[in-house]
């Protein structure tokens, strides 16, 4: 099945947290990588069967037009556990984590 990236990211997956994922953007910050993460997703192999969206909602979501869309490419760190076990349980092996 075919997927497609979210190009745009959505201003309401963040709200009621309005800085705890930009508060740490700036570059050169070094040691402050363990708050940030990028998420990214081969959407060649991804085959939007949803199953990262059934982990982590906040992050990964499959609409009804079948396309899987990353809500946050760069979630904040309390999202890390649930985005790695997707990275993980994904079956197409679809999801890499950066940072
Ligand atoms: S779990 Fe993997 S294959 Fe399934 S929708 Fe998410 S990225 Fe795509």
């Amino acid at each position: 099945m075919a997927a497609r990236a979210a190009g745009r990211r959505r201003a309401d997956a963040r709200r009621g947290e309005p800085d705890r994922d930009l508060a740490v953007s700036g570059p050169g910050h070094h040691g402050e990588r363990e708050r940030h993460m990028r998420v990214k997703v081969d959407f060649d192999r991804c085959e939007s069967n949803a199953v990262c969206m059934g982990i982590v909602p906040e992050v990964f979501e499959v609409r009804d037009d079948d396309y899987l869309y990353v809500l946050q490419e760069e979630p904040g760190p309390e999202l890390r556990p649930e985005v790695e076990e997707a990275a993980r349980l994904c079956p197409k092996q679809a999801i890499s984590v950066e940072g």
